[in-house]
């Protein structure tokens, strides 16, 4: 049985970068390395729409959110967190953790946080200092308006921070057009590398509040480091050095894709996705859907972790799971990065069998069919 992997993060890497993770470990403070960092921080500019610096921090996602915060928001200092989904309370929490008051707007789950909410919010609060919101929600399938956002917190001395660490790479994400100070993305998403770096894009308008917050409470996530760093394409710690020339390939893909193509692709591919889903009798989850990923609700009565289970075991299907107050209620089938059509049919095809199997009242092919058309259209 061959095994897909379709979650939302790990993602699939592709063969070259992985035969490039198979080289032997190199040393860091080499021109090699310098060669690597250039080339990648020069293909997340690109990747990121911005003139302004990327850094590369070997973290998870978190991390990158973390070295944000620290690094920009002072201790006893007011952030507005907009809140979708499980990756928007992380900005609280990660907020918290670090001694900044939280104002948090919210919405249901699968709805995007409207720009009119944080209108009112940034009335409400002048004195925020920042705004923290998320690109993709990868919780709940939701795209939020961070262009909305933007245009909002540019008249205001607040910075807006995103992560886009499920968005990046895969919907568009146009940092310097879109006023966006701060953002936050991950390896293991849409860049298609295993986990294990963060990026974190700073405007000018960033960097001044950066280095204007004398009280950063961190050492290694201190972003002023790492800006001075970048620089010369150097780090200030060990980096995941191996990881770093891995991606150098993953980047080139998109480069010489062309972001527009990039989200097209995506944009295409979710649309077809959406059909087949629909074409099933399920529900679609997320009211404004990010095309990185399909989010469905479990039919009525079935735990959505049955379906998963049959659908990896059976299958080689691997799917993911609702978190929290959603588990056992959704399936989250992604499909950003590395993943193609012949991939979201076997996803569909897999589905339709293990429907039918629960007892759900599906005709097998309908999806698969619905999705073919929706591409052959496209
Ligand atoms: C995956 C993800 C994260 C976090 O990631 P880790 O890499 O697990 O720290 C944060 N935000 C969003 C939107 C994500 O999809």
């Amino acid at each position: 049985m061959k095994y897909r992997l379709l979650t939302p993060g790990p993602t699939p890497v592709p063969e070259e970068t992985l035969l490039e993770l198979a080289r032997p470990v190199f040393f860091h403070r080499s021109p090699e390395f310098k060669q690597a960092l250039q080339s990648v921080t020069e293909d997340l500019q690109h990747v990121y729409c911005t003139k302004s610096p990327v850094v590369t921090v070997t973290c998870s996602g978190t991390g990158g959110m973390e070295a944000a915060v620290a690094s920009t928001f002072p201790a006893g200092s007011k952030a507005i967190c907009l809140i979708s989904g499980r990756w928007g309370e992380r900005w609280r929490n990660v907020c918290r953790a670090l001694g900044v008051e939280v104002v948090s707007v919210t919405c249901p789950y699968g709805k995007a946080v409207t720009p009119d909410q944080l209108a009112e919010a940034l009335r409400q609060h002048p004195d925020a200092v920042g705004v923290c919101a998320t690109l993709s929600e990868t919780a709940t399938g939701v795209l939020n308006d961070i262009e909305g956002y933007g245009k909002l917190v540019a008249k205001t001395p607040a910075v807006l921070v995103v992560d886009a660490i499920s968005g990046l790479g895969a919907v568009p994400c146009k940092v310097d057009d879109w006023g966006v100070d701060l953002c936050v993305a991950g390896s293991q998403k849409a860049l298609m590398l295993p986990p294990g770096l963060a990026f974190v894009s700073v405007s000018e308008k960033g960097e001044k509040a950066i280095r204007a917050n004398a009280g950063a409470r961190t050492f290694y996530f201190d972003l002023r480091k790492y800006l001075d760093k970048i620089k010369e394409f150097d780090t200030p710690y060990t980096p995941a050095n191996t990881l770093i020339r891995a991606l150098v390939k993953s980047l080139k893909r998109l480069r010489t894709e062309g972001m527009e193509n990039v989200w097209a692709r995506h944009a295409r591919l979710a649309a077809a996705c959406r059909s087949g889903v629909t074409a099933l009798g399920l529900k679609l989850f997320a009211e404004r859907p990010a095309d990185g990923m399909t989010v469905f609700a479990s039919p009525d009565g079935v735990d959505s972790g049955t379906i998963l289970s049959k659908l990896e075991k059976q299958y080689g299907l691997k799917l993911a799971n609702g978190q929290d107050t959603l588990k056992g209620k959704i399936v989250r089938l992604s499909h950003m990065g590395y993943v193609d059509q012949f991939d979201v049919l076997a996803a569909l095809a897999g589905l339709e069998l293990v429907l039918a199997e629960v007892g759900q009242p599906v005709a097998v092919g309908a999806g698969v069919a619905a999705f073919q058309r929706a591409l052959a259209s496209a």
